[in-house]
């Protein structure tokens, strides 16, 4: 378990609190849904996008340009399904598939 600071006002708190304990600052993306998350994770997942989605560029882009041949599919067609189950059991801590907001 990490400890991230709050850029509010600066305690320190476990990451996988889904907002800081003092004052209520959400370090993560709120205005995304895991429910956006699973649907495109389902249908465009090969591809990455909900890994763009979730801010997971790096990864994401990997999965796009995997999945551009069919050797590359055959390792993002599981990995698609890894993240959409991932997904499924982080439905209530969102925190754990979305990338933290960047400094
Ligand atoms: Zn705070």
């Amino acid at each position: 378990m990490a400890m991230i600071y709050c850029r509010e006002c600066g305690r320190r708190y476990s990451d996988r609190a889904l907002a800081c304990p003092k004052c209520g600052y959400r370090e993560f993306d709120l205005s995304k849904s895991v429910a956006v998350y699973l649907i495109l994770c389902w249908f465009f997942g090969v591809i990455g996008v909900h890994r763009f989605y979730a801010g997971k560029i790096g990864t994401g882009f990997c999965m796009l340009v995997l999945s551009c041949t069919i050797f590359g599919m055959i390792i993002t067609v599981p990995w698609a399904l890894i993240d959409f189950i991932v997904g499924v059991c982080n439905i209530s801590t969102p925190q754990n598939i979305f990338a933290f907001k960047k400094k």
